[in-house]
């Protein structure tokens, strides 16, 4: 995607980068946050391109031509380099990054420089922040850095302190609804809650497109068990029992398909030798597991997700009155009848637990059954003594 064509997603970071160059303000270490997948990667791949380009055409856009262009466009340069996280847990591993730091004392290829992009930099582990730090503080001439986050509040601010940051907007309603009517497989209704729900976030319509009348029965089955107030305790370990059972299933169903996909790969390059073969399986296989992780990432983010729009629900009916000022507009009813259940403060407060339990859940390996359990049980509860939450908080250790 050309700048021009970015700049429908992105104008204010388009505008900003444009300025920047211009008046040769370039940072050398740069971070993109966003609220995932509204444009970022692609602006960064952009930006590198024009970066490592012989003869760019205007102030932002590469020339596509020249022999880096080239290079660049068919996977090849050798001053790009491109840091992901990796496995089941999502996170940059140490020795990637330690090797892209090696790597940068080479003197560049095409003397044009090189540029460094860093996937989900907030995943980036204490040790290799640190490390990378070092290089931030004795930059080599003409090496520029692309740090991408969804969570910019967890990178090092030491780190922060280095970078010129380009904060990526949600997309438009109008962005979104167009993007979405041309390449998401829903309509009507689907469309219009997939819209909404996902408030300017590309990746989060795609997500709930997949799954939305998952999505729907979810929704339905924890407004049913909020609504039983102080007896919904039991409804609450039988949901957070069969969520985790749904997790394990999941992950089974994952393993037994990566083994196949592994044979079939192994026989596909057997005529390799075997020790570069074993090299590509097993960068196939942490490739599977990357893909599996952010799938269950996602999957988890996704639950608090609901619970979150449920209560806004509730709050804006309670505030409104008004029917078609909700996002759940398929469960009316049963909005209204939480609405009459639960005070404005009780509705806040559970917002609130939300916020505080979503982040660490969804990011580290915790028993995610105990800790819907206790935010359900908390949330029905019409007594302050009881604590759930706080139980289910000590007993994942968070
Ligand atoms: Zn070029």
């Amino acid at each position: 995607m050309t700048f021009n064509e970015l700049k429908e997603y992105q104008p204010d970071a388009v505008n900003l980068l444009k300025r920047a160059v211009e008046s040769n303000r370039l940072s050398h270490a740069l971070i993109f946050a966003s609220p995932g997948e509204v444009g970022e990667i692609a602006l960064a791949m952009r930006l590198s391109q024009f970066l490592l380009c012989e003869s760019p055409v205007s102030s932002l856009e590469p020339c596509g031509k020249c022999k880096s262009c080239k290079l660049f466009l068919e996977n090849g340069h050798p001053d790009f380099h491109e840091v992901k996280p990796k496995g089941l847990l999502r996170a940059i591993k140490t020795s990637d990054m330690l090797a892209m730091i090696k790597s940068l004392q080479n003197t560049s290829h095409s003397g044009y420089g090189k540029v460094v992009i860093i996937h989900q930099a907030e995943t980036l582990r204490k040790e290799s922040a640190n490390r990378f730090l070092k290089t931030l503080e004795e930059p080599t001439a003409k090496t520029y850095f692309i740090l991408l986050t969804s969570r910019v509040e967890r990178l090092l601010p030491t780190i922060k302190s280095r970078c010129q940051i380009f904060r990526m907007k949600p997309f438009s309603d109008e962005v979104l609804l167009k993007k979405a009517e041309k390449e998401l497989k829903i309509s009507g209704e689907n469309l219009e809650l997939v819209c909404l729900l996902a408030s300017g976030r590309w990746r989060r319509a795609v997500q709930l497109s997949k799954n939305i009348d998952k999505y729907k029965e979810l929704v339905k089955r924890l407004a049913e068990i909020l609504s039983e107030r102080d007896n919904a305790t039991s409804s609450a370990v039988i949901f957070a029992k069969s969520i985790l059972k749904e997790k394990k299933d999941d992950r089974k169903k994952f393993e037994e398909k990566s083994k196949k996909e592994i044979s079939a790969k192994k026989k596909e390059l057997s005529d390799l030798d075997p020790t570069v073969r074993k090299e590509i399986i097993a960068e196939f296989e942490m490739q599977l597991k990357s893909e599996q992780g952010a799938i269950e990432r996602d999957d988890k983010a996704g639950l608090f997700e609901a619970m979150d729009a449920l209560w806004r629900d509730v709050l804006t009916y309670k505030a409104t009155e008004d029917a078609d000022l909700l996002l759940h507009k398929f469960m009316k009813s049963a909005i209204v009848k939480l609405a009459g259940k639960y005070s404005e403060d009780e509705v806040i407060r559970n917002l609130n637990n939300i916020n505080v339990v979503r982040g660490p859940t969804v990011y580290l390996n915790t028993r995610l059954d105990i800790i819907l359990q206790g935010l359900l049980s908390q949330a029905a509860s019409k007594s302050a003594e009881f604590t759930p939450l706080r139980a289910a908080i000590v007993a994942t250790g968070l």
